[in-house]
């Protein structure tokens, strides 16, 4: 059984793009009110009086897009410094990153995955429900300034959508080869918009290797991650790409994470809600963390029956919270 060490913190639902597979435009969303996320004391807490002593090392920052959260670079430095932390990472749009990036930097980030659907900006601005000046810019000197700052490993995210981004796995997977960056296909999950591809469904992560490797070649990569990405490389690439298969494969056996999402709730799957359990209410209740500890150990023992496959009873087709709700 696999050890679960791994905790994915959303810090707010909101999101200041609006992506077709995530949030698309005209679909309305509640977002959470100020006083119903997390306060970083309480996430602290949770962190060091909850998770740690259960063995969790290892955190990634997301949302929504976590860098709309007021105070990102002073949380990170907090969970950066306790000396049971081992791994801290972000996951965001990149849009507000320029100017952040060094501050992230300077609080102990090393770690980065920078979402980018496309290397052209229509197609970009498209994807992301943009209809004022382009965006894209923004992005890739978000990108880029990552880059110098430091962050290492840089992961960009690529969810493939057909006949919308398809055609730019070639370029999408070139940016690995002179630079140390590790490109993330991901296969597009029918959850929060899943009809909005239609007929087109989803891109195997199969077939994606299979472009890549009539083209350059494909080896195994040395550099394996400990996440759900089967990771290969161009031959003589510096960086490496990574396809993460949640459509075609179940991984669920190699899973060592959980997700808290920014209002509190601890949930064991992505798609599966099963056991989940509400934090924020348990210590605003005033209950010991050494309780709230024992109820994340149960929810901890059920895990592994818990999985995609099986997901909750009644979601059929869409799912019903979004990845930005749930914390992507
Ligand atoms: N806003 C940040 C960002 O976009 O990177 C962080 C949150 S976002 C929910 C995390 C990741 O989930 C992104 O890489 C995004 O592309 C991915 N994602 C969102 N909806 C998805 C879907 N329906 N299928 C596959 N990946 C999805
Ligand atoms: Fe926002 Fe990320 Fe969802 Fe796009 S994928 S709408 S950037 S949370």
């Amino acid at each position: 059984m696999n050890q679960v060490d791994y905790l994915r913190i959303s810090l707010v639902d909101r999101c200041n793009f609006r992506c077709r597979y995530c949030m698309p435009e005209g679909v309305k969303f509640d977002y959470l009110l100020k006083e119903e996320l997390l306060t970083n004391e309480e996430l602290l807490r949770l962190i060091l009086e909850v998770f740690m002593p259960l063995g969790f090392s290892r955190f990634r920052l997301t949302g929504g897009e976590p860098l709309l959260r007021p105070g990102v670079a002073e949380l990170v430095g907090a969970i950066a410094s306790l000396p049971q932390t081992q791994d801290l990472s972000i996951t965001t749009n990149g849009f507000l990153l320029a100017p952040q990036a060094q501050k992230l930097y300077d609080a102990g980030l090393r770690r980065i995955n920078i979402s980018l659907d496309s290397l052209n900006s229509d197609t970009f601005d498209q994807i992301i429900g943009n209809h004022g000046r382009s965006r894209w810019q923004e992005i890739w000197q978000g990108i880029q300034a990552a880059h110098s700052v430091g962050f290492d490993p840089l992961k960009l995210n690529v969810v493939v959508i057909p006949g919308v981004n398809d055609h730019e796995i070639l370029d999408l997977a070139a940016l690995t080869i002179d630079k140390h960056w590790h490109v993330r296909f991901i296969e597009f999950m029918p959850i929060g918009n899943g009809d909005l591809f239609g007929d087109r469904g989803w891109i195997s992560s199969q077939d994606l290797r299979q472009r890549i490797r009539q083209r350059w070649g494909l080896t195994e990569s040395q550099i394996c991650g400990a996440g759900p990405a089967d990771v290969f490389q161009i031959p003589g690439a510096k960086g490496t790409v990574g396809f993460i298969s949640q459509m075609s494969e179940c991984f669920c056996d190699r899973c060592n994470r959980m997700r808290l999402s920014a209002d509190g709730w601890l949930r064991p799957c992505l798609l599966n809600e099963t056991g989940q359990i509400d934090l924020k209410i348990a210590l605003r209740a005033g209950i010991s963390t050494k309780k709230i500890q024992e109820q994340v150990r149960q929810l901890l023992t059920i895990k592994p029956e818990i999985n995609f496959k099986e997901r909750d009873p009644g979601t059929t087709g869409l799912y019903t919270r979004t990845m930005s709700q749930i914390g992507g």
